[in-house]
């Protein structure tokens, strides 16, 4: 065991922390209570790497939930900000950066002929949703289990049994009427998606189509083809969210890698390029139903922030096809090296871009398989990595997301904690 990293700043900010904000977090995930431990306060980023309040640096493989594709504080990423907000930090008034990042962005991704942008995920899946209902004039929306869209009512529903179920709230404050309107199916379940949508009136099918937030979890052979299906059986809206995959998985995201389009694309992190950016994006027939051009209403103070445009532009145009075969090959060789060390114990799943180690034998097909998970080991091992200086996902149910800054001496130095992280969880069994 090495000697325990001096983490004294940052249980002093956490204690200060907690009495002015929740968990002392702004997002729940932060505050590693999944995995037994208090938060790490971060000091900065440079490329792969943060450094905490303390002086400690970890090879970092959250990359801010796989926003910051290119790494902590992109020379590149900083430069256009920085010119951005030399010229003023917002407007609310349309700007011209907006526009070439659209038209980047319909360039790259199948199916986006116009996008709305927004500040989150949240709020463009949230759009996305209102959208299906008013071009279909129906109100139930079928979702996975394990699937996140983020944070609004209408999605935080859960299945009350591994069966496709009527949606329940899966938090106190969500309606019931408002959970009833969505239905929640396993994910890679052809016959649960078949009955819900033969018996209800469909609105949407909203899917990750590389489902990422209860670990990843591809698709099955044939399964977005099945959703694709389904959708036009039924006159249902296909939404992808690719907050995720968007320009991760390839260039154009799952849609181009798969073949399968949405009729709408729900797309964020890697957008924004580190900063507060994220679109629905779609077919101008559904997207002009969108104030001011149609009466679906959508707004927002800061959406196209200058700041956030050009931080998206810059990571961008980094992102050509030589960064996609660096980004899948790196990937490759963690989820490797992983699994060599893991051994039987764990499956390491991976696409370009990202993967998850599964504290089990057989990769997981859906959530209540993610589920049965060894959590606690999971959580161990997370410790002792950051111990090691690696920084990975705190919960079983996130991906890691390499970047195009982590070198192979940083992902060696990274296999080389987790073999001892592994020995060291093997060890205290
Ligand atoms: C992160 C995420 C969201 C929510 O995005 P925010 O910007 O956090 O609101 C939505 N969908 C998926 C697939 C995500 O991973």
């Amino acid at each position: 065991m090495p000697p325990a990293p001096n983490d004294s700043r940052s249980a002093e900010l956490y204690s200060r922390a907690c009495r002015v904000l929740v968990g002392g977090v702004n997002s729940p995930v932060r505050a590693m209570r999944a995995i037994g431990r208090e938060p790490l306060f971060i000091d900065h980023g440079a490329g792969a790497e943060i450094f905490d309040v303390d002086g400690n640096a970890y090879v970092d493989y959250v990359c801010s939930w796989g926003a910051l594709v290119a790494g902590h504080a992109h020379p590149a990423v900083l430069d256009a900000v920085a010119a951005a907000a030399a010229r003023g930090t917002s407007f609310g008034a349309p700007t011209a950066l907006e526009v070439t990042l659209a038209e980047e962005v319909a360039r790259r991704v199948p199916g986006a002929e116009m996008l709305r942008m927004t500040s989150s995920g949240t709020e463009a899946a949230m759009t996305a949703i209102r959208l299906a209902r008013a071009h279909t004039g129906r109100d139930v929306v079928v979702k996975f289990a394990g699937a996140y869209h983020g944070h609004f009512d209408g999605l935080l529903a859960q299945a009350g049994s591994g069966l496709a179920t009527q949606g329940i709230p899966a938090s106190p404050g969500v309606p019931a009427a408002t959970a009833a309107d969505t239905v929640v199916v396993p994910w890679n379940d052809r016959g649960a998606l078949e009955r819900v949508t033969q018996r209800r009136e469909v609105a949407a099918i909203i899917a990750e189509p590389c489902p990422a937030n209860m670990g990843l979890i591809p698709a099955a052979e044939g399964f977005l083809e099945f959703l694709r299906e389904r959708a036009d059986a039924c006159g249902a809206l296909l939404i992808l969210d690719e907050v995720i995959s968007g320009f991760r998985v390839a260039r154009g995201g799952a849609g181009e890698r798969s073949g399968v389009s949405g009729d709408l694309v729900v797309l964020g992190k890697i957008l924004g390029g580190g900063l507060p950016a994220a679109a629905v994006a779609g077919p101008r027939e559904l997207l002009e139903l969108l104030a001011p051009v149609g009466e679906v209403y959508q707004a927002g103070t800061l959406s196209g922030n200058p700041l956030a445009v050009a931080a998206g532009l810059a990571t961008l145009a980094l992102l050509d096809d030589g960064a996609y075969a660096t980004l899948a090959e790196s990937t490759q060789r963690l989820a490797k090296g992983l699994a060599a060390a893991g051994g039987s114990a764990v499956s390491v799943v991976w696409m370009p871009g990202l993967l998850t180690v599964f504290f089990a034998a057989e990769p997981p097909q859906d959530l209540a398989g993610a589920q049965r998970c060894d959590l606690a080991a999971y959580g161990a091992w997370c410790r002792e990595l950051l111990a090691r200086g690696v920084y990975p996902p705190p919960s079983q149910f996130e991906a890691w997301f390499p970047s195009l800054a982590h070198t192979d001496e940083q992902i060696e130095r990274t296999l080389g904690a987790a073999r001892a992280a592994f020995a060291a969880v093997t060890e205290a069994r």
